[in-house]
């Protein structure tokens, strides 16, 4: 294993100067996490395995795996594990993706069930082989999750749908609680960081979502650090997704999931993530999770979405 060419700062946390990167990396103490020990865990893999179901978490190698499915819960990915896109931060495997499975959505309401989830969160890969990037899926699975599970707060997080209005309809007539779409990455870097995807669309998916859902929808979108990117710019794009009447915001450490992916550029120190979570709060934001290990459905149930 290479070793850190980190330069450590001998200043306070809150004082220091971004941790800069010229190798791969070791992890920083506060992105440690410790190994699975519960029987909980071994419980919520077999449950998702005998349902033959996909998680972001396993897919997308998210260090949170062991402390959610601990805690029983997980975010389920429809419509297949192969994505249409190649996106240079994501795990997810890019492949000539299969047909949807046309009892999935009610395999997602089960699990979710059996879990006892009281807030769930479902993404899935990007189907840009589909006329409607998947839309009707996502529909179909709010569906048989309500139905299954009455009282259910639904977090979708979404693909762009090539920004096309009736595929974003589909998804906001099934009535989500909350719309989640992430911008991942600053203006500059998204080329680099998402290359079929483009910022301005990202943003127009926001904002058309808070306009055409129903009034009661939050919408969500997050953001990763330490790919590169100034303060200013993220500054930048926090006011871009407020802008865009955004009411939850994330922002997590990117980790680099495989020597192939794009490399972290900086590890983001904690104190910098609180302030921007008392910036983000000070700029509108209803509800901020920012820390180095938060993802976007990183302990999801905490924002209770208006009744
Ligand atoms: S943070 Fe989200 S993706 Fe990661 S393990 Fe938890 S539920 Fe899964």
């Amino acid at each position: 294993m290479s070793s850190c060419a980190a330069v450590v700062p001998e200043k306070t946390e809150a004082e220091a100067a971004p941790v800069r990167l010229v190798s791969r990396p070791r992890l920083p103490e506060w992105l440690k996490v410790p190994l699975p020990s519960s029987s909980t865990f071994t419980r919520t893999r077999q449950l998702l395995g005998d349902l033959r179901l996909h998680t972001v978490c396993e897919s997308a190698r998210c260090p949170n795996q062991w402390e959610c499915w601990s805690r029983a819960t997980a975010t389920f990915m429809i419509a297949g594990d192969r994505c249409t896109r190649a996106c240079g931060f994501c795990a997810v495997d890019t492949a000539k993706p299969l047909a949807l499975e046309e009892d999935e959505p009610r395999r997602v309401a089960e699990a979710t069930r059996r879990l006892g989830l009281r807030h769930v969160v479902v993404t899935a890969v990007a189907r840009d082989d589909l006329a409607d990037g998947g839309a009707d899926h996502f529909r179909r699975t709010i569906g048989a999750i309500r139905a299954e599970n009455p009282g259910i707060v639904v977090e979708v997080l979404v693909p762009d749908f090539l920004d096309r209005d009736f595929a974003l309809d589909l998804v906001l007539d099934a009535g989500p609680d909350v719309f989640n779409h992430n911008l991942e990455t600053v203006r500059r870097l998204t080329p680099s960081v998402r290359h079929r995807a483009t910022y301005d669309r990202s943003l127009a998916v926001l904002a058309k979502a808070k306009q055409r859902g129903n009034g009661r929808m939050s919408t969500k979108s997050g953001m990763m650090l330490g790919l590169g990117e100034s303060d200013a710019e993220i500054r930048d794009s926090m006011a871009d997704l407020r802008r865009s009447n955004v009411d939850i915001l994330t922002l997590g450490q990117y980790l680099q999931p495989t020597p192939k992916h794009l490399p972290v550029v900086e590890f983001v120190v904690p104190a910098r993530f609180e302030e921007y979570a008392r910036l983000g709060r000070e700029m509108g934001f209803v509800h901020v999770a920012s820390g180095p290990l938060v993802r976007s459905s990183y302990h999801a149930d905490e924002f209770h979405p208006p009744a």
